[in-house]
């Protein structure tokens, strides 16, 4: 029976080596160089680095997102989901183990839907983690609804031409090329009339207008461009699988992304929970440690409980993408995950913060910034609730509506059913009492 929850020796053995090297190596340059893992290494930053990345290739570990087929390790998405939880506790992890978002869903769509030309271009590079790259698909006016994008590509002879703005475009100041979504057909329906663009950064008329922060980030210093496309002009070459393509596209991206996002979470509110343990057992207040205080210990378990359930959904929902190698039969789960992860690392971090008191809000300890976290979850690819919307909807598909005026359940019908499907029995128990 195939029903396992062990991870197999050699693998263990790799996850035992990122964990220690994740404390050891990489937690550190989030201090050392705090949110500048989005920026082109140089200097004393890349001598530091590039050792680390050869660490995690020497290792295997490095791209594990993409099959072997498409450039990567091949290791599917399980695998990635246990190294994942671990590179979830650092800002730079991902980066120094080639797996970061947005860059691995934007490789992943290129492995699918590009041309040779354009995985030369832009795939191969990304894979050896030489540049960055950013999605560029919501607008100012419309983010969960992509019917409502304007944006547009005109073709003009062998080019198109790109006019519209684009919001939240992350990481488009230092990204060396954009996946630009576009309305190409008008005449027809959004689903049918929408394509993606692979856009250098650098090309004429792509205005970054200003990097918008999450707050408490500085003015100008943040990493989600509103840019105005502004007459770009691209040759055919540019378009990245076929033309009004952009929805299927779109959907292999985002479900690679959601995932990887939940994966990195688990490692996050994991953290947060080892912190409130650890505080828990060494403070000490009113007579006793905060750990035999019954509402704290409310704490732990309920956190316990919330990160196991989506630790095994996440897992879960992981193996079933190796097994059926199709977003599309995963959609309910991937949804659900969705759904879930703003919520459970809201709640763990939150309980975190408040039993280290005053010191928990400072930025002194990660709480807050972890908050913020979750609040980006329940929004970065889809608000929660246009998810719980596709998990509604997915979960219905399995029903019937009933004809009757009573639910099938209903107790009287069935209890007379009962009583009529065992009568003969019924009726000699009755003759024996
Ligand atoms: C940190 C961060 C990074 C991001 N990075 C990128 C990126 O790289 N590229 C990119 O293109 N986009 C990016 N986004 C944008 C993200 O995809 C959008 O924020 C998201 O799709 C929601 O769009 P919106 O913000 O315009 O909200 P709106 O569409 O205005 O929705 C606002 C709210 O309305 C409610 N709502 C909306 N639709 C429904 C519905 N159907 N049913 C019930 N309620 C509903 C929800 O409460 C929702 O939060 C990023 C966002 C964040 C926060």
């Amino acid at each position: 029976m195939a029903w396992d929850f062990e991870t197999d020796p050699e693998y263990q053995e790799l996850l035992d080596w990122a964990d220690e090297f994740v404390t050891e190596q990489v937690e550190p340059l989030d201090l050392a160089w705090p949110h500048l893992q989005f920026t082109q290494l140089e200097g004393k930053r890349r001598e530091a680095i590039d050792p680390l990345k050869a660490q995690v290739r020497e290792k295997g570990l490095w791209a594990t997102h993409l099959g072997p087929e498409l450039g990567g390790q091949g290791y599917g998405q399980l695998k990635l989901a246990l190294l994942n939880e671990i590179l979830g506790r650092s800002q730079w992890a991902p980066i120094v183990f080639g797996c970061q978002a947005p860059d691995t869903g934007n490789a992943e769509i290129i492995a699918h839907y590009g041309t040779e030309e354009q995985k030369k271009q832009y795939l191969h590079p990304l894979l050896e983690g030489e540049l960055f790259s950013c999605y560029s698909m919501t607008e100012p006016h419309a983010g969960a609804d992509p019917t409502l994008f304007t944006t547009s590509a005109v073709r003009d002879g062998d080019d198109w031409v790109i006019n519209g703005w684009k919001f939240f475009s992350s990481n488009a100041a230092t990204a060396s090329f954009l996946i630009v979504m576009v309305v190409t057909n008008p005449e027809v329906s959004a689903y049918q009339g929408m394509s993606m663009f692979l856009v250098p950064t650098d090309t004429p008329g792509v205005k970054i207008v200003r990097n918008v922060g999450l707050y408490g980030e500085a003015d100008n210093h943040g990493s989600h461009a509103l840019i105005h496309y502004d007459n770009v002009r691209v040759p055919a070459a540019a378009l990245l699988g076929g033309e009004g393509q952009a929805f299927v596209i779109a959907q292999t991206r985002l479900g690679g992304g959601r995932i990887h996002h939940a994966m990195r979470t688990i490692g996050l509110a994991q953290k947060a929970l080892d912190m409130m343990c650890e505080r828990a057992l060494s403070r000490e207040t009113q007579g006793s440690r905060l750990s035999d205080k019954q509402f704290v210990q409310g704490y732990i378990a309920d956190s316990y409980a919330q990160l196991l359930q989506f630790r095994l959904m996440v897992l879960y929902t992981a193996w079933e993408i190796d097994k059926y190698n199709d977003y599309k039969k995963v959609r309910k789960d991937i949804a659900a995950v969705k759904v879930a992860m703003p919520t459970v690392l809201h709640d763990i971090a939150w309980r975190a913060m408040q039993v280290h008191g005053a010191l928990g809000v400072t930025n002194e300890m990660p709480f807050l910034g972890m908050v913020t976290g979750a609040a980006v979850m329940g929004l970065a690819d889809g608000p929660t609730e246009v998810h719980k919307t596709t998990v509604a909807r997915q979960v219905l598909r399995d029903y019937q509506p009933t004809t009757d005026t009573w639910p099938t359940e209903w107790i009287p019908r069935k209890r007379e059913a009962a009583k009529a499907k065992f009568a003969e029995f019924l009726e000699a128990e009755v003759g024996n009492l």
